[in-house]
């Protein structure tokens, strides 16, 4: 019953400081479910050799400035009740919280270094802590030849866990039989239904909207909603690592080679060339 009371508290305090950022520039009202997130923050984690729940919360602090970054720290901090376990359920973060990793990130590390770590921590948010980085075979051919199901799948969270389910049944209806095999051995079907399928998994489990288009080499990918950076960083390359593990598990993968085309490539319009 007290910790009930302390909860019940901690939320009103919390409010408060919500009110406090909405009053900076506005909650977004929107938010990514808590394990999906936790799977990014210890990807991020993962990456940085210092570190720890204290590490997500400085890099807060260094994007709410002066009195708001004052307000936010220790146990008023939107970041506590996401770590900590003992109030039951953890909250999750809205938009414009989940964005100061992003902007923190940047401030901390400068452009580049900050651009090259958010790239890894896309891809291993993909893949997992200990993802195979060379991924010997294609999900999309295994799909395609009707063999069993992998079970492979990673068991730690990661972006992958939470899309392959969805991923692989969408394909499969694509594939219900052999007799279908034309469909997906055109070029261009076959990475339109593989990133259709992940674009549709992504707003299905994390809520995460993207936009599928052919360019003249491949597609693009836009992502209008980053979580984060609110579409603020033109540093940001998250999205370039996801696609890139992701691309590696559908298709397999190449050594060194990217699927990024870095040269038509912004922060939130990721081309993937086919050539
Ligand atoms: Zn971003």
């Amino acid at each position: 019953m007290v910790a009930r009371r302390r909860q019940a508290e901690f939320i009103d305090d919390l409010r408060e400081n919500w009110k406090l950022v909405d009053d900076m520039g506005g909650l977004t009202g929107k938010t990514l479910p808590v394990e999906v997130l936790q799977a990014f923050v210890n990807s991020m984690l993962d990456l940085m050799l210092w570190g720890g729940p204290q590490t997500v919360i400085t890099l807060a602090e260094e994007h709410f400035p002066g009195e708001i970054g004052k307000t936010l720290t220790g146990e008023q901090n939107p970041f506590w009740p996401y770590y900590h376990h003992h109030f039951g359920e953890r909250a999750p973060l809205d938009y414009a919280f989940t964005a100061t990793l992003g902007h923190g990130l940047i401030k901390f590390y400068g452009p580049r270094g900050g651009a090259g770590l958010l790239l890894r921590t896309g891809y291993i948010w993909w893949a997992g802590p200990r993802p195979e980085f060379c991924v010997p075979r294609s999900m999309f051919d295994m799909v395609k030849s009707h063999q069993p199901a992998p079970r492979d799948e990673p068991q730690t969270d990661s972006l992958r866990k939470f899309l392959a389910p969805s991923i692989l049944a969408e394909l499969c209806q694509y594939f219900p039989s052999a007799c279908d095999d034309t469909l997906g051995s055109l070029p261009d079907s076959k990475y339109a239904i593989a990133f259709g399928a992940f674009a549709d998994a992504l707003a299905d489990e994390t809520g995460i909207v993207s936009r599928l288009s052919h360019v003249d080499d491949g597609f693009a990918i836009e992502f209008p909603e980053c979580p984060f950076c609110l579409n603020e960083l033109d540093e940001c390359r998250v999205w370039w690592g996801v696609l890139q593990g992701c691309y590696e598990w559908l298709f397999g993968a190449e050594p060194d080679v990217s699927p990024v085309d870095e040269s038509q490539s912004t922060a939130h319009r990721v081309v993937i060339s086919i050539k």
